[in-house]
């Protein structure tokens, strides 16, 4: 089936303006660092060069950790909640006046389409510095006893496939439960980051509240061995977050790991089917299925299976893979030629074990990293494409026959992240949702996120929520 052919429809990237480096953000202000190498963040869509970023080594680290320190001893943690919900205000709606720019910043730094930026992360940011705005003098009703109390310093890593949504789930509760940060953005998507740190200029926020030092994996391992970290909020691999559970065990540091997942999207047989359709797709090509809670193994109950097959493959032959600045693509580019090669390697073992590879007709972009939207039909449960996430536009689909044998294959998996089901019936969606080991499950649509709902894992997909009255209690002493 051929696409519709649009006019091209690019979103100006002259109202950016990225400088051509950047210092590290300690202490209100941007410095140089002491111990690192420069490095350069790219645009994966055309391997230009946007900026070159410093790297903080540990004695930058440590300064930002002992600013971090002084303004919550002196400034933070004694302020009337009240007062820090006004800093979150302005931060909010300061997200908001400058959300086009961030959302521009964000596309050409990772990659993902400007439609997504512009319509979901950006908006969710400024509403989750809303949300936690509300809760700062509220804090005495989050659960967390009568009188509770913020944890001190809190060590924020982050990873690069929501690079300013995620530096917003860390930074918003952390601050209006009264604690004061030092995070870390990921390598390869540090230009937002550093872009919130003149927001937190622009509000005025007091000097080490908010400190961002930008690196790579061991400026991450120097700010989670820091001796005078309180707590390590963590999101990222599973294997890396095992390696900083293991890094604090012991300390008196508190710890939440947003890991991994490797989510069941069930069909069944009396399910909405166009909705369906559009559920799946989103579930696993949202933001080039960079997403750690992805519908990336999709279950059809057998008797429907041709059909879903047969119109996922049309919808997706009219998928616009390509330029992340036109707001009419669908799939950016992947984030990095790491990512690329893994996404490369893995779905080429899918093929060697046996499973059927399908991608729409598609010209990629002859620069830049870039993989087709991708379906394995003739998946079996041992497959290492049905076990391992692949952080990629890459879909798994396996088939049941009973909603107990649904059960059974969506929770065989060493992840529990989330969950989505699609059915007519709302006591079936009920019952599933109570048997499938996920933290988060979805009925009748997938990748819907709210500031007010809690998010986070089972097993391997890590400990602590994110989201909601849930994520202030991790910033808070009991
Ligand atoms: P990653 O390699 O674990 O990196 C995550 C962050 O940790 C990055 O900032 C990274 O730095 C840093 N880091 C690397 N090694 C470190 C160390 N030894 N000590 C401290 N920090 C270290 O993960 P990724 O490949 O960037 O992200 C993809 C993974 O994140 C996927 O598995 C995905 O499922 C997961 N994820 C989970 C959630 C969730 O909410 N559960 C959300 C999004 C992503 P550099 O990247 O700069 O090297
Ligand atoms: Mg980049």
């Amino acid at each position: 089936m051929s696409r519709f052919e649009y006019a091209p429809a690019p979103e100006s990237r002259a109202i950016v303006d990225i400088k051509s480096s950047y210092g590290l953000f300690i202490n209100g202000g941007f410095v140089e660092a002491t111990d690192g190498k420069p490095f350069k963040t790219v645009s994966p869509s055309s391997e230009e060069v946007l900026a070159e970023v410093s790297e903080a080594g540990p004695a930058d680290v440590d300064r930002a950790v002992r600013a971090a320190r002084k303004a919550f001893d002196k400034v933070w943690a004694p302020m009337a909640g009240r007062d820090r919900a006004k800093y979150l205000f302005r931060i909010a709606r300061l997200i908001q006046e400058r959300s086009r720019e961030l959302a521009v910043l964000e596309s050409l730094d990772n990659g993902k389409p400007i439609r997504e930026s512009r319509d979901v992360d950006i908006p969710l940011v400024a509403a989750h510095f809303f949300y936690y705005a509300g809760w700062a003098d509220k804090l005495e009703y989050a659960g967390a006893g009568e009188d509770p109390q913020p944890l001190g310093v809190a060590g924020q890593i982050i990873p690069w496939n929501f690079p300013m949504l995620m530096l917003a789930w860390k930074i918003a509760p952390a601050l209006a439960a009264g604690n004061t940060v030092v995070l870390k953005p990921a390598e390869t998507t540090p230009l937002t980051a550093l872009a919130f740190a003149e927001i937190c200029q622009q509000a005025d926020l007091p000097p080490g509240v908010v400190n961002i030092v930008t690196g790579a994996g061991r400026t991450g391992q120097a700010l989670v061995e820091h001796p005078d970290v309180d707590k390590v909020a963590f999101t990222g691999s599973t294997e890396v977050g095992r390696a900083i559970a293991k890094a604090v065990a012991g300390s008196d540091k508190k710890v939440t790991l947003e890991l991994g997942g490797k989510a069941a999207n069930i069909v069944f047989e009396d399910a909405p089917i166009d909705q369906t359709i559009e559920g799946i797709v989103n579930g696993i090509f949202f933001n080039q299925g960079h997403v750690c809670c992805a519908g990336s193994r999709l279950l059809v109950q057998e008797s429907v299976y041709d059909e879903v097959l047969a119109r996922l493959k049309r919808r997706m032959s009219t998928l616009r893979v390509g330029d992340p600045l036109d707001k009419n693509t669908d799939i950016g580019a992947i984030n990095s030629s790491a990512q690329l090669a893994k996404i490369r390697e893995l779905s080429q073992i899918g093929e060697d074990e046996g499973a059927e590879r399908w991608s729409p007709e598609c010209e990629l972009p002859a620069e830049g990293y870039w993989f087709p939207p991708t379906v394995f039909t003739g998946v079996s449960q041992a497959h290492r494409i049905a076990r391992e996430e692949i952080f990629g536009p890459v879909l798994s689909v396996l088939t049941f026959r009973t909603p107990a044998e649904a059960v059974e294959k969506a929770n065989n998996t060493p992840f529990g992240l989330s969950a989505g089901i699609w059915t007519d019936k709302g006591s079936r969606i009920l019952w599933m949702a109570n048997q499938l080991r996920a933290g988060v499950v979805w009925a009748n649509t997938f990748n819907r996120f709210d500031p007010t709902s809690p998010f986070g894992g089972y097993k391997e997909s890590g400990y602590g929520r994110e989201g909601g009255r849930h994520g202030l209690e991790a910033y808070l002493a009991h």
